[in-house]
């Protein structure tokens, strides 16, 4: 952040009076600009025994698989960005939503939540925001092809949750230094 969105003026990183972080201040009037974490909302669509992937067609980890997830949106319900996310995705309508994985990633300041919904009729497609989309059964989850750690834990836990039929909302930290593999 360069210039106020107030008035124009330079920004600087200083401590405000009262305060005990480094905030992005106005040189010039002052405000203070406040920079929090972002939320990521998504979903585990499921249709029978699988789950709905979709490849991703943009960076980052263009190539590899994932859940529809994005950005919440100002004004937006987190389920409401859920469903949204996966209609752009994986062009695919659910229904029957709960809340199902929540993590923190406190290193790149986000945190992710995912729904356990249904794909409506089974029904989806290819969103723009992918290069394919699929439905996988637990044998076929392409663990070495999920494109970040979130999508891998939220896959474990429902794999093993499936067995007992009991879906209890499971928190997690995905701290950096996880590695990812590279693609070939
Ligand atoms: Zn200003």
């Amino acid at each position: 952040m360069k210039f106020c969105s107030e008035c124009g003026g330079q920004i600087i990183l200083a401590v405000p009076a009262d305060d005990t972080r480094e905030r992005f201040v106005c040189s010039q009037c002052a405000t203070i600009h406040y920079v929090n974490p972002k939320v990521v909302a998504g979903c585990l669509p499921l249709w029978q025994d699988r789950v709905l992937l979709c490849k991703r067609a943009i960076e980052p980890r263009k190539g590899f698989w994932t859940l529809p997830a994005g950005y919440l949106e100002n004004g937006e319900t987190m389920e409401a960005g859920a469903h949204r996310e996966t209609w752009e995705e994986a062009a695919a309508k659910v229904e029957n939503s709960n809340l199902y994985t929540v993590f923190s990633l406190p290193h790149i300041s986000q945190v992710y939540i995912f729904y356990k919904a249904d794909v409506v009729d089974g029904v989806f497609g290819v969103g723009t925001e992918s290069l394919d989309s699929g439905l996988f059964a637990e044998h076929e989850i392409p663990w070495d092809e999920l494109a970040f750690p979130v999508v891998t834990d939220t896959l474990k836990h429902y794999f093993k949750d499936r067995k007992n039929d009991t879906y209890p909302v499971r928190e997690g930290v995905i701290s950096f230094k996880r590695r990812l593999k590279k693609r070939d």
